[in-house]
């Protein structure tokens, strides 16, 4: 093709203004903001020059190509663009319950409805009702987090990495913190105990080796300069073999001993002994609390299975140190945090309640028959519309409870694989992730699988459709 007839073919190409008086772009302007639409015209003119010039031969079509139908699309397709938000709902299907990439914790009805009201209206987030005058907004959760925890006070920040921050700020700033080297972990998204420790201003002493720490350890570490005796829970790995520990309660005995106070980082807090329903033992906040330590901190959306928040339960006196420091400001938590907080925690009083409806727990303690009746629901609805060259199975594998939480706990599952004759499961895999709403799955050699635990039984229906949809896109290519 000649340079000269592609310049032609250019000049074709209408301008802004044209394509803003036809009649359709007109209906658009009703429903999208001016900016929106012309923004949209812009980016499709340049898309559709970018094709011109990208294009080997012309002659013949270039009237369809710039005629308004088949500009028009493009178009639409560049206000979804950007009227689409880009945080999104998306499908889970990868199998990892708490899985911090894709949002942690789906929330419970009562707390999403809670949300709503506080949202919608005024509230009385920082206001005594009782009293009418200014309020304390950690109030509301205080009562319900010591009832359940056995704590005598408690407090929450904006996360758990907040939590650990604020607390270590206060009890040991300038002074020394004991902790195992066993327990200096990397929880991901670059928190790191040393770094925070460090951000804190406290001052790391560490004792013991990665898989052997003992009493005397600690013991021998303990000097003036000391402020803090530090165990965290290493949430998401297990050292195996030749090991040994100080337990929380040892650690509670000495600091009773040195006047020093004690505290935890249990990550995954979980009101709930997991062992009940067949699971491996993941510390209670219970347990913790029993011990005497002086603070606990945990996640509000791993095991709890509520909103982001950093929980703090604790001795009286060491909260209200806490309390007053002005860090807390910068880590409050906010209205809407609170009322889902809340009435998830609301919903521990009855435990059984909890394991059924939670949505984290209750996806942990599905059981095989419930999934396999999802896995048949989506098999079934595949098949009606099967292509040839694909092939759907499903069958037993395991899902990860993720979060840092009971990092060796395998969950058996049904899994419905999906292989595909003609296209490879890469290119499944990212068709599904621009799906809506995007599914995100999982490539296990070479299939691409999708795993029924973390797929709500209401999402079945979008999930079939988006898989077909994705394998049909593929084939027209
Ligand atoms: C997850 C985790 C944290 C960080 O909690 P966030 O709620 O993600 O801020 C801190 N400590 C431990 C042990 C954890 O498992």
């Amino acid at each position: 093709m000649s340079p000269t007839f592609r310049r032609q073919v250019l000049r074709k190409i209408p301008s802004v203004d044209d394509i803003l008086s036809r009649k359709e772009i007109l209906d658009l302007l009703s429903v999208h903001p001016r900016a929106v639409v012309v923004e949209a015209i812009r980016r499709g003119l340049g898309r559709l020059r970018k094709e011109i010039l990208n294009r080997d031969n012309l002659s013949g079509d270039e009237e369809a190509l710039l005629s308004f139908k088949n500009i028009f699309p493009l178009f639409q397709k560049e206000i979804d663009l950007q009227v689409q938000p880009r945080l999104r709902r998306v499908i889970n299907a990868t199998g990892i319950v708490i899985h911090t990439n894709l949002g942690r914790a789906p929330l419970h009805p009562l707390a999403i409805n809670h949300m709503v009201k506080v949202a919608k209206a005024y509230s009385n987030l920082e206001y005594d009702l009782a009293l009418g005058e200014r309020g304390d907004r950690h109030f509301h959760v205080e009562e319900i987090l010591c009832r359940l925890s056995g704590a005598e006070s408690a407090l929450v920040v904006n996360n758990n990495a907040g939590a650990v921050l604020l607390c270590l700020n206060t009890l040991s700033e300038g002074r020394e913190v004991v902790i195992s080297r066993g327990e200096l972990v990397e929880i991901g998204g670059a928190f790191r105990i040393p770094d925070v420790m460090k951000r804190s201003g406290a001052f790391l002493r560490e004792v013991g080796t990665t898989n052997r720490t003992h009493l005397n350890d600690y013991q021998r570490a303990i000097s003036p300069q000391t402020g803090l005796l530090l165990k965290v829970h290493t949430s998401n790995f297990k050292v195996m073999g030749f090991t040994s520990d100080v337990s929380l309660a040892e650690l509670v005995q000495m600091g009773r001993e040195r006047h020093l106070p004690v505290m935890e980082d249990i990550g995954s807090g979980c009101f709930v002994d997991l062992t009940q329903y067949g699971m491996e033992k993941e510390p209670t906040v219970q347990d913790a609390v029993r011990t005497g330590v002086d603070v606990v901190t945990f996640s509000g959306d791993k095991l709890l299975g509520g909103p982001q928040a950093g929980i703090i339960l604790g001795k009286k006196d060491i909260l209200e140190s806490i309390k007053v420091n002005p860090l807390l400001r910068a880590l409050r938590i906010d209205k809407l945090t609170l009322a889902a907080l809340e009435s998830t925690l609301f919903l521990y009083l009855d435990e059984k309640r909890a394991m059924e409806e939670i949505p984290t727990l209750q996806m942990l303690g599905l059981d095989m028959r419930k999934l396999k009746r999802r896995g048949n629901r989506l098999l079934k609805r595949l098949q009606e519309k099967v292509k040839k060259g694909v092939q759907f199975t499903l069958r037993e594998d395991v899902s990860q409870v993720g979060g840092g939480a009971l990092p060796l706990q395998e969950l058996p599952t049904i899994i419905l694989s999906v292989k595909s004759s003609d296209r490879s499961v890469n290119s499944l895999e990212q068709g599904l992730r621009k799906a809506d709403p995007p599914i995100i799955s999982r490539i296990s050699k070479d299939e691409l699988v999708f795993d029924m635990r973390t797929v709500f039984d209401e999402e079945i229906p979008i999930l079939a459709q988006g898989i077909e949809k994705a394998l049909s896109q593929m084939n027209e290519k």
